[in-house]
């Protein structure tokens, strides 16, 4: 896929990329108020959700339409770039029309390949960048979808939105990082720019520095901010916007590491990972050729391929075993499933083969 990359004069390629406001525009005084406190701190992008995709009915819906008259007062009266969010092909008529000049798809909308259907339609022949978040479920594929049928439909001016993931444990992030997806689609669409959402991520005003800050240290290009004049009085997501004050702050404390060269001791460093990861594939390797031989004796003495309890065994055994090393034990154990889950492959490889040779008698091993 070639792609083109969004360009937007007058707008620094300095890292962080920054788009910030309110997450509702609420009414006229309140989007004009925050937009003009963002302007003075040097933001360029203003963002404000005119249409808000609720999870129940009964919540603030946004205003819709006459709300893209502020955003076009925001564009006339401070020079930044006004941004959306669209969900259906009528949004896209709207924003169109009124000269919005970038537009988001939801994590809500990424997931229904239906609805960015709908949207990749109607923006058949217009020239507007359009950022898409992740799916609210960590599932890479529908992301990867959704950068397709955009560009399918023509759109190549596409940037990405890492806002985390939905799970049930709500204990620290409103939504999971996940971090390997956007480090994944990274690697897949290295031109792609990649935005981090700490607001929603963390769903906490205190978590977005700290967020921000591992967001830039895995070299995204930018920050999308929830920023509103009175966060207290917000109509949504009120716990994670900030003042205009509180973003300056933010942006003033990230360290920004950019330096890209590669130094005699790092290549040193990146050998020596070389060497490592060569000699783990060794042993993983020879792990397997044991599960294999485990494979063997499981299928001449009648027994089924998966022991539970020795698996469980294992998982506990190992995992408290790698946090004594300094390892997360969560860690330890994604690891083992995945080791496991192959030893489980190549042991069942085993016993298809054998349903094609005569059977092997006890005493061979
Ligand atoms: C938003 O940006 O206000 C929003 C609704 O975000 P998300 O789609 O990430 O939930
Ligand atoms: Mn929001």
């Amino acid at each position: 896929m070639k792609f083109e990359s969004i360009f937007l004069p007058g707008v620094d390629v300095k890292r962080p990329l920054v788009i910030a406001g309110p997450c509702s525009a609420e009414t006229e005084e309140q989007v004009l108020v925050t937009a003009k406190q963002l302007a003075a701190a040097g933001v360029k992008i203003f963002r404000a959700g005119v249409w808000k995709p609720r999870t129940k009915p009964g919540g603030f819906e946004g205003v819709g339409s006459p709300a893209l008259e502020w955003l076009k007062r925001v564009k006339l009266e401070t020079d930044m770039y006004v941004t959306t969010e669209v969900a259906t092909e009528k949004h896209v008529d709207e924003v169109l029309k009124y000269g919005v000049d970038l537009l988001w798809v939801g994590a809500r909308t990424t997931a229904n390949p239906f609805a960015v259907q709908e949207i990749a339609d109607a923006l058949k022949g217009a020239d507007i960048p359009v950022f898409i978040k992740n799916p609210v479920n960590p599932d890479i594929e529908l992301w990867v979808g959704a950068i397709e049928r955009f560009y399918n439909a023509g759109v190549k001016q596409i940037g990405l939105i890492h806002r985390g993931f939905s799970s049930s444990n709500m204990a620290i992030y409103r939504n999971m990082p996940q971090w390997h997806i956007p480090i994944e689609m990274k690697r897949r669409f290295p031109s792609l720019p990649m935005l981090c959402d700490p607001s929603h991520m963390g769903g906490q005003r205190d978590m977005i520095l700290k967020l921000s800050q591992q967001a830039m240290d895995l070299n995204y290009l930018g920050l999308m901010i929830e920023v509103h004049c009175c966060p207290d009085e917000a109509w949504s997501d009120k716990e994670q916007q900030i003042t205009s004050d509180a973003l300056k702050k933010v942006l003033n404390d990230l360290v920004i590491r950019d330096t890209m060269q590669t130094t005699e001791s790092l290549a040193t460093l990146r050998d020596q990972i070389d060497d490592l990861d060569n000699e783990l594939l060794r042993l993983l390797s020879k792990r397997m050729r044991v599960s294999r031989e485990i494979g063997h004796y499981k299928l001449d003495h009648g027994m089924p391929i998966l022991q539970t309890q020795r698996y469980d065994h294992i998982l506990t055994d190992r995992s408290s075993h790698g946090e004594r090393l300094d390892m997360s034990g969560d860690f330890i154990k994604r690891m083992l499933e995945a080791i496991h889950s192959e030893s489980i492959r190549q042991q069942m490889v085993v016993m298809e083969e054998a349903k094609e040779r005569p059977k092997r008698s006890p005493s061979n091993g």
